[in-house]
């Protein structure tokens, strides 16, 4: 599995040169045709919390994974642009199948998500004969197609809580997330997948607690995937940092929360490129990282030059195969349902 400290040219499990498209500074004269372009293509450009800011700022759209999936069904353009990574891209396509998805880099892809695949949850089922099976949105369609109910960090708990108590329950990809769950309902029969990201199991609770107590009065946003996530609830169960100052969030949810803390200092412990919205969303609030250094090498490959490629030569298309598509469609479709907006990584 990558690790925070991998090179930054090939992929250390297949070998593939990940070297991102460069070579395009993202100047007026860059803005201006991506612009254009996306008119001609009749285009929606839509770009995860986590992507460049200058990808994020010549986006039509940002916000975390569920939130673009929503916006993508809805619009009224017959091509997305999904500036973001592969499983996210995937989604948009379940959700929207007739319309043209399009993923500037088709290699950017997510080491939660590839924590498990379709045949590995086959066999996981055969194990456990009637479990539920529930997994974070944070997968290939293919297991999504294996899966009874999709989750996003916001509503696992509620999910999980819904399904009957004698019900075993598998819960995948991501440990730290299915830790939370577990924990919060008290569930006994929730066997959970160990999966990680490799970004967000670097931030850790060492870490978390020297910069908590560096600034006592900060509050904490934390996302539920990072390895933090566990000892930020402990560090508050101890009383080493006030309760109150914790709150575990979705990316979505921490936009929120920046526009309504009273803190001076928010220290946020998810993936880099989360300070740029929030520090929009809230200019006099010092938002600093807890890991400086969390930054996902796959939502860095959509450079400017793999934005303008995608419209130039309406590349890289995503396609999810039909039957893949309609089984997974079933179980996002009920994430969509119950899970508040802003409820993705
Ligand atoms: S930050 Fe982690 S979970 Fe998010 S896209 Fe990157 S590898 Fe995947």
């Amino acid at each position: 599995m990558p690790t925070l400290d991998t090179a930054i040219n090939g992929d250390p499990d297949t070998g593939a040169d990940l070297t991102p498209y460069g070579g395009v500074t993202a100047d007026a004269a860059w803005a201006e045709e991506i612009r254009s372009l996306a008119q001609q293509r009749d285009a929606v450009l839509l770009a995860h919390n986590y992507q460049l800011p200058e990808i994020q700022e010549i986006a039509d759209h940002t916000g975390d994974s569920l939130a673009l999936s929503r916006i993508a069904a809805e619009s009224d353009a017959s091509t997305i642009v999904f500036c973001g990574v592969h499983f996210m891209a995937e989604t948009a396509k379940i959700l929207s199948p007739d319309k043209t998805v399009l993923i500037p880099d088709a290699r950017a892809g997510c080491s939660l998500a590839d924590s498990i695949t379709g045949e590995q949850l086959r066999e996981w089922k055969a194990e456990h004969p009637g479990a539920v099976v529930v997994s974070y949105v944070n997968t290939t369609a293919e297991v999504k197609a294996e899966t009874d109910i999709c989750c996003t960090s916001s509503n696992a708990v509620d999910v999980v809580a819904s399904i009957p108590a004698e019900r075993e329950v598998l819960f995948c990809p991501d440990q730290f997330l299915g830790a939370h769950v577990k924990r919060v309902t008290g569930r006994e029969n929730l066997h959970v997948w160990a999966g990680e990201c490799h970004v967000h199991a670097g931030i850790n609770g060492p870490e978390l607690a020297e910069r908590a107590a560096a600034d006592p009065d900060a509050d904490l946003f934390i996302h539920p995937e990072c390895g933090c996530a566990t000892s930020a609830l402990y560090l508050a169960g101890e009383g080493a940092v006030a309760e109150g100052r914790v709150k575990i969030l979705s990316t979505g949810g921490m936009l929120t929360a920046a526009r309504e803390t009273n803190a001076e200092s928010v220290l946020v412990a998810t993936e880099v490129g989360m300070l740029h919205q929030l520090r929009k969303a809230a200019p006099e609030t010092d938002f600093r990282a807890v890991n400086d250094r969390a930054s996902c090498r796959y939502m860095k490959m959509i450079t400017p030059a793999a934005l303008l490629r995608s419209l130039r030569e309406c590349a890289d298309e995503v396609h999810v195969a039909p039957e893949i598509a309609e089984r997974g469609r079933a179980s996002v479709q009920r994430m969509i349902e119950i899970g508040t907006s802003g409820g993705g990584e």
